[in-house]
C-alpha cells in the first residue's frame, strides 16, 4: 500500500495503456513490476585505465519478468518516462544502489564511484531532493561514492529547472556526470558552471575507433582534450577491443567501461569481480 500512495500524484496516460505492442512495456505491467519488486540492478565495472583496477561501476536496471524473462531498459524506460513511472522506479534504483554500496563496504570492498542514470523526467517531481535526502539518511548512503549520470539532452533541455535540482543534490554531496557526451549540444560555459565532475564519451564514437573511422577518431581525441582542459574526469563507454583501449589511453582518457572488461552483471558477480579481478 505504501508504494501506491507514494505514486498517487502520477498522471497516467490511459490512451496508450491499451496498446497491444508486445515489444513495448505497458503501464499496467510496469505498475505490477513496481509492486512485485521485479527490478534488478546490474553493475558494469568502471576501470581506471592506468592502473587497470576497477574503481567502481555503473548501475543498470533490468526487469525480471515472471513470464518474459529478463527485459532490458530500452524496452521499458521510455514507457516509464512517458507515464511518470520513472519517478518511483528511479527511487527504487537509488535505494538499491545505496544498499549495495553498504553491502560492499560491509565486505571491506572499496569502490570510489557507483553511478546510476537519472532521467530528465525525474526532475519534474518536486519531491526529488527531499526524497533522495530521506533515502540517503535511511540507508546511510555514502554520497561521495554516489554519482548521477545525466544525458546532454536532459541537461540542456529545461535549463533552469534541472540546474536548480542539480545544485540542490550537489549540496547533499552527490557527484554528477554527463552521459552520452558528444551526441548532444553541450554549452561549454554551462558545463563549467554546473557541478559535473566527469564526462562519458558516447559508445558510438568509441566503436568508430575500432572501425578506423577517421571522423570518430578525431571526435574522440577532441572530446578527451576538451574534458582534460575543463578539468573533468573522462570515461569512455562501450570499450570492446584492446585497440580501442590503447587509442584512448594514448590520448589520456582516464577510465573505461565496456565488454572488453565485463558486461553488466548481477551484484554478486560484480562483487566477485571486485574481489578476484576481471579476465581480459
Ligand atoms: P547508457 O546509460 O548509455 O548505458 C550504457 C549501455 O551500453 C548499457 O545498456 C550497457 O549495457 C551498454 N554497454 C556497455 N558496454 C558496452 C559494450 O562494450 N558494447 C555494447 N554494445 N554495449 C555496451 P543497457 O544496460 O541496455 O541500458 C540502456 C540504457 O537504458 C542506458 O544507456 C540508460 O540510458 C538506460 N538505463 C539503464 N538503467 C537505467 C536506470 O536505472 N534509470 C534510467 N533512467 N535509465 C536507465
Ligand atoms: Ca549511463
Ligand atoms: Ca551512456
Ligand atoms: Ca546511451
Amino acid at each position: 500500500a505504501k508504494e501506491t500512495s507514494s505514486c498517487s500524484y502520477i498522471i497516467f496516460d490511459n490512451k496508450n495503456s491499451l496498446s497491444n505492442d508486445s515489444h513495448v512495456a505497458i503501464e499496467s505491467d510496469l505498475i505490477n513490476a513496481i509492486r512485485r519488486n521485479e527490478f534488478e540492478l546490474f553493475y558494469q565495472p568502471r576501470i581506471d585505465i592506468l592502473s587497470g583496477k576497477i574503481i567502481g561501476a555503473e548501475g543498470l536496471i533490468r526487469w525480471r519478468h515472471p513470464e518474459k524473462g529478463l527485459i532490458y531498459p530500452d524496452l521499458f524506460i521510455p514507457t516509464a518516462e512517458r507515464t511518470g513511472l520513472i519517478v518511483p522506479i528511479g527511487y527504487w534504483v537509488i535505494q538499491q544502489a545505496g544498499e549495495d554500496i553498504q553491502r560492499l563496504q560491509a565486505s571491506g570492498l572499496e569502490i570510489k564511484r557507483l553511478s546510476i542514470n537519472l532521467s530528465f523526467r525525474q526532475f519534474q517531481d518536486s519531491y526529488l531532493c527531499r526524497t533522495i535526502q530521506r533515502l540517503i539518511e535511511k540507508y546511510a548512503i555514502d554520497t561521495s561514492i554516489l554519482e548521477f549520470e545525466l544525458t546532454e539532452s536532459a541537461l540542456f533541455n529545461n535549463e533552469l529547472h534541472v540546474r536548480e535540482g542539480i545544485e540542490e543534490l550537489h549540496k547533499l554531496g552527490i557527484n554528477f556526470s554527463l552521459d552520452d557526451f558528444g551526441t548532444g549540444y553541450s554549452s561549454f560555459s554551462l558545463l563549467q558552471k554546473l557541478p559535473i565532475s566527469s564526462l562519458k564519451i558516447d559508445r558510438s564514437f568509441v566503436s568508430g575507433i575500432h572501425n578506423n573511422n577517421p571522423d570518430d577518431r578525431e571526435i574522440v581525441k577532441a572530446l578527451i582534450r576538451l574534458a582534460l582542459s575543463l578539468n573533468k574526469e573522462i570515461i569512455a563507454e562501450g570499450v570492446e577491443t584492446a585497440q580501442q583501449l590503447s587509442f584512448l589511453a594514448s590520448f589520456g582518457c582516464h577510465q573505461a567501461q565496456g565488454y572488453l572488461y565485463s558486461k553488466p552483471v548481477p551484484f554478486a558477480e560484480f562483487k566477485d569481480l571486485l574481489q578476484h579481478g576481471y579476465q581480459l
